[in-house]
């Protein structure tokens, strides 16, 4: 689905919004995060800090900012963040500059942040937030996700499926849910939610010009 070019809405100037996906992990959000990112041009990744050492493939500035513990206590203690949260014994963080200037540019941010990152975000800043929380289809599906390659010990998969549980407990804190059965239809929900919360009154900062040029006698 694209947004068509012939609509004059679409051009109107407009603020920006931030769309969080959270899930719990094997739910599919990398997938559709990384399909939302190459596909829609509005939309850019919200770039946070984290203390963790970057995984084989990460690339700092654009995965994650990857920072010391000084240097994110540092940040802390300024006020550089939006929110913060410690997750499995690291801490990860949304600096606030870029995301507070490009929002007023219309520029709108995809966030792959926790629940507790989300309450955070959306008690600061609740007009501009649109949160999505991603469902595997079934248990057994999860099961399946995480279970990974068959190398994996029992323990670590019970591991990996009470964070699952633990991390589903959480959706009532959002403003859409989508079952993720299939991934192309998943990705066309939660491309239709990003038009729709574009196309929010409040959000069309270009429209009272419009909307008056339309009533002129
Ligand atoms: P990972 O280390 O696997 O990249 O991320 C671990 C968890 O931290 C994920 O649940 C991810 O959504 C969350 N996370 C990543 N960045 C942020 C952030 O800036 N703030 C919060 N609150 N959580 C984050």
């Amino acid at each position: 689905m694209v947004n068509s070019p012939e609509n004059p809405a679409d051009t109107l100037a407009r603020r920006g919004l931030m769309l969080i996906l959270s899930s719990p992990s094997g739910a599919g959000k990398t997938t559709i995060a990384r399909m939302l990112l190459e596909r829609d041009p509005h939309i850019r990744n919200s770039v946070s800090c984290t203390t963790r050492a970057p995984r084989p493939g990460e690339v700092d500035g654009k995965d994650y900012h990857f920072v010391s513990r000084e240097q994110f206590d540092r940040m802390v203690a300024d006020e550089d963040f939006l929110e913060w949260a410690t997750v499995f014994g690291h801490s990860y963080g949304t600096p606030k500059a870029q995301v507070k200037a490009g929002l007023k540019d219309g520029q709108d941010y995809l966030f792959d942040i926790d629940w507790q990152g989300t309450q955070q975000l959306y008690q600061k800043l609740e007009r501009d937030v649109v949160r999505v929380f991603l469902l595997p289809p079934s248990i057994d599906e999860l099961r399946r996700r995480l279970t990974g390659r068959g190398t994996d010990s029992m323990d670590v998969i019970a591991a990996r499926m009470e964070r699952a549980r633990s991390e589903i407990s959480h959706w009532d804190g959002y403003d859409y849910v989508v079952v993720n059965d299939d991934i192309a239809q998943c990705f066309d929900k939660v491309e239709q939610i990003l038009y729709a919360e574009r196309m929010r009154r409040a959000r069309q900062t270009g429209l009272i010009g419009f909307v008056r040029e339309l009533m002129v006698p």
